[in-house]
């Protein structure tokens, strides 16, 4: 059964709304599609948008940005959550797999926007729980791959898969990443595992990365 849907999960961005002062364009994958969204908006939300824009670099002078990698369909996600939270981009699209939140929140790491990752690692606990599906090895590959070692969804997916029991495919050719996410599975497998992973539960910032500062779902 879908798990009941927490009335806060797809919290609105709480961040201020600037939407006074210059637009920029923002150049999105190989074809270069143009996203136009104000320069304050993302800089409140995005580190990475604030060290790009404060610098003189030499793409911000015609104020562009471009990110060849990144996906345009992901990136229009973004600026969903940058102007009205993700609610409004999740609620209506359960297209959304869980490999797609992933790809979201490796978008949320590689952007340096630690709410939004927040927001998008509690949106793929949910669409996990929704779909019962458990995050086979390409999502674990992409993660291990976009992360650094103890991000907070390498946990998640480690406890996930020691929870479900399933067995991995310890002799793919994928590579360190997924040596280092067996090592973790062995070493968690060790310690015993705490079955809460909802994100609606007591502990539902224990992967959130704000530390001290306020959840993105603190005051609603
Ligand atoms: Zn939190």
């Amino acid at each position: 059964m879908a798990p009941r849907l927490p009335s806060e999960l797809f919290a609105f961005n709480k961040k201020p709304k600037v939407l006074s002062g210059d637009v920029i364009q923002v150049l999105v994958g190989n074809e270069e599609q143009r996203f136009t969204v104000h320069e304050n908006s993302l800089r409140v939300n995005s580190a990475f948008f604030e060290a790009a824009l404060r610098r003189d670099w030499m793409e911000t002078v015609d104020r562009t940005v471009k990110l060849p990698e990144e996906s345009p369909e992901r990136f229009h996600v973004y600026v969903q959550w940058v102007y009205c939270g993700l609610y409004k981009g999740l609620k209506g699209r359960p297209e959304l797999s869980p490999n797609d939140l992933a790809r979201l929140y490796t978008l949320g790491a590689r952007l340096q926007d630690h709410d939004f990752q927040d927001a998008a690692l509690d949106a793929f606990i949910y669409r996990c729980g929704e779909k019962e599906t458990i995050p086979d090895d390409n999502i674990v590959f992409l993660i291990f791959s976009n992360t650094t070692k103890g991000d907070p969804m390498r946990r998640l997916l480690v406890k996930m898969r020691v929870r479900s029991g399933m067995v991995g495919n310890f002799d793919n050719e994928m590579g360190t990443q997924m040596a280092e996410f067996y090592f973790d599975i062995a070493k968690k497998s060790m310690e015993g595992v705490d079955p809460s992973v909802a994100p609606d539960g007591p502990g539902r910032c224990k992967y959130h990365q704000h530390g001290d500062q306020p959840c993105y779902r603190a005051d609603e």
